[in-house]
């Protein structure tokens, strides 16, 4: 998908802050410093919508990205950033909870992993979590360029078992640096926007 159009429509906290128009929504769920700003100004062709920050879990909303007037991307605050407070993680917990599993046109979570290292707990408790709610999720593994050529079939390998991936959720390589997955990606995306 070629995207001329995309802004941000609302940084929300509450439900009542949400969209209203009905558009199938992506949210995109990942540790701080992860990739994921990165990820969604990749996929836009943009450089900078998306903040790409050196304040890992800085952003405490829920970012609505409008994309050619059709679907959200949905930024979720990273997850496993340790300088956080007991009730700002309560906080942040219950506001990505509601969403998550109250949302009717969430099509699928993007839940991206950094292909360099194994999951970490918080990796492997979000994905628990998705597949507890039964929630469609795409495994996008960043900083793909980072891993010489030869060693991505481990490194993909050391993440789908410790995930313990399921069958039909999609597991996609992929490098803002180098575009690598982003058609992929897309074509996923473009099949669950129905
Ligand atoms: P976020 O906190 O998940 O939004 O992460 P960012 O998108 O801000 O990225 C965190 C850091 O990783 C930044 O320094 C990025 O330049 C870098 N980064 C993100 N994606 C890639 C990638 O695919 N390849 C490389 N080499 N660096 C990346």
């Amino acid at each position: 998908m070629k995207v001329n159009n995309a802004e941000i429509t609302i940084s929300a906290v509450k439900p009542e802050q949400y969209p209203d128009e009905g558009f199938p929504e992506f949210a995109l769920a990942g540790r701080s410093n992860v990739g994921k700003s990165s990820f969604i100004n990749k996929m836009i062709g943009r450089k900078s919508l998306a903040r790409t920050s050196s304040k890992p879990g800085k952003t405490q909303t829920l970012n609505f990205y409008k994309i050619e007037d059709s679907f959200y991307f949905v930024d979720v605050p990273g997850y496993g950033y340790a300088k956080v407070s007991k009730s700002e993680r309560e906080a942040w917990g219950k506001m990505i909870e509601r969403y998550l599993t109250g949302r009717e046109q969430l099509k699928s979570v993007i839940q991206l992993i950094d292909l360099r290292h194994p999951p970490s707990e918080d990796d492997i408790i979000m994905y628990d979590f998705l597949k507890h709610y039964n929630l469609p999720t795409i495994i996008v593994a960043t900083k793909a360029d980072k891993i010489p050529k030869s060693r991505l079939p481990k490194h993909r390998k050391i993440i789908k078992e410790a995930l313990g991936l399921e069958e039909g959720d999609p597991f996609v390589l992929f490098s803002s640096e180098t575009g690598q997955g982003k058609e992929e990606a897309w074509a996923i995306l473009e099949k669950r926007m129905k």
